[in-house]
Parts: C-alpha cells; structure tokens; sequence
C-alpha cells in the first residue's frame, strides 16, 4: 500500500477554507488505514499550528507528525551536511521550530547560515540585516521558491520573491529545500523510511507538486482544485499519472 504525500494549499484547503472532497478524502484514508504525509511548501506554520488550521477548518484526528514542511527539510539537510549552527531566520515560528529541534541556534551575530521562509512581518530593517550577514559569508537558504500565493482574488508576494531579492543583493545562488527541489523530497523519505516506489504525490501545482514526482518516476495524482488546469500540463510538458477533479474521485 502505497503512501500518500499530500500537498495542503489548493489540494486539502484554500487559505481559510476548506476545498469539497478533502476532508471526506482524509475520512477515508484514516478509515482504510490507507497512510498519508502532509508535504506542504509553506514555511511558516509549526506541526501544532498546522493540525489546529485544519482541526479548525473540520478535518478530523490530524497529528503533528502528519506533517512535512519545506522548513523540516531545509533544516535537516543542512544539520545533515554541515557542522556549523548559527542561523539568522527571515521567517516564522514553523522555520525557528525545525531549526531548533536539529540543533540550529537562531543568531544575530557570526551567522554560517540566512535562512529564509516567509515572513508576512518581513521588512526593509530585517531583509538588510539578512543581506550583511550573507556578505560576510554566510550561505543563502530557501525553505522554497514560490513565486506568489493566491490570496481570494489576487497574490501575494510569495517567499521565492524575498528569496530572489536576496540572491540579486547577495549575488549568492541560494540552496532550496521545497517542491519542486528534491531535498523536501530526499528528506521525507529518509525521515520515513520510505523509497520512491512507495508513495503517491498529490497536488493541484504542477510546477511544484508533480514536476518532483514526474522528474523520479513518482506516481503522481493531479487535482485541478488549485492553481493549475488540464490544459497546463502541455503549456508547462509535465504529465501527471492522473488528473481528477476532485478527490471524491479517489475515494473507492
Ligand atoms: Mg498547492
């Protein structure tokens, strides 16, 4: 039985609603014993602060450990491939708390590392003092690279914005973590103990979400809820194993 690496926004919910399907979706995995992970970008939220948003929005029995933020994966590689731990963080209580729990110190002064996730209170104050340390040889981390994020009608400025302003200042290339990068993916894998041939990427982005699984031969599963429509995967050349408009298609 395969596992299920569910992405959040435009697949399980929509800022603060929830999306028709997802939560009788979940239902039925939780009832068949069916095992899923929640493989999100978003940076910004802790494990308690994700399962209380979507307890909040009606989804039932949610744990902590369903989770697997862009944050986690940031966090652990770096702790995986370097020995240093002091980092500066241009984010939010979900980026502080993966760092911490893989022994990073959140500093000020002789940062190795500016970790960036998104931060709503980001300012002009913070983004420079991010930019002095990365001048003095600290190295450039993305939890990821979103352009922009849909907010009702419109966007907002999505983390790879802030992401690429510090680039540009830097002239560093940053390290990303998030779909469509494979180390969210490297990582949760290893954390579960999980190979590629054992899980399922669902998602509404094929940028992000399938474009990971399609590069690794992952099965993936579209769900046109979100910001990508059929039409999209010729314009963007990335093929999802299945398409469903809703995932009360995939409850059996
Ligand atoms: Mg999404």
């Amino acid at each position: 039985m395969k596992t299920y690496l569910i992405d959040l926004d435009g697949t399980m919910y929509s800022g603060n609603e929830n999306i028709p399907g997802a939560i009788d979706f979940i239902n039925y995995l939780q009832k068949n014993n069916i095992p899923y992970i929640f493989l999100t970008n978003n940076a910004t939220r802790t494990k308690l602060q994700n399962k209380q948003h979507m307890e909040k929005l009606g989804f039932k029995n949610i744990k902590e450990e369903d989770f697997f933020t862009s944050s986690m994966a940031a966090a652990k590689y770096i702790a995986k491939n370097y020995s240093k731990r002091n980092a500066f963080v241009v984010g939010q209580d979900g980026l502080k708390e993966a760092l911490i729990e893989e022994g990073f110190k959140i500093v000020d002064e002789n940062v190795d590392f500016v970790f960036v996730g998104l931060n709503t209170q980001g300012d002009y104050q913070l983004y420079s003092r991010a930019l002095f340390h990365l001048v003095n040889g600290a190295k450039l981390i993305g939890t990821n690279k979103d352009r922009k994020l849909p907010s009702g009608s419109t966007f907002k400025i999505g983390n790879g914005a802030v992401v690429a302003m510090l680039e540009y200042a830097s002239q560093q290339e940053a390290f990303i973590a998030g779909k469509p990068y494979d180390p969210i993916l490297n990582e949760v894998l290893s954390f579960k103990k999980l190979s590629k041939e054992d899980v399922v990427l669902l998602g509404d982005n094929l940028e992000t979400d399938i474009d990971l699984g399609y590069r690794h031969g992952i099965e993936t599963i579209m769900v046109t809820t979100g910001v990508h429509t059929v039409a999209d995967c010729n314009a963007l050349g990335v093929y999802p194993t299945q398409i469903v408009k809703s995932l009360f298609e995939l409850i059996k």
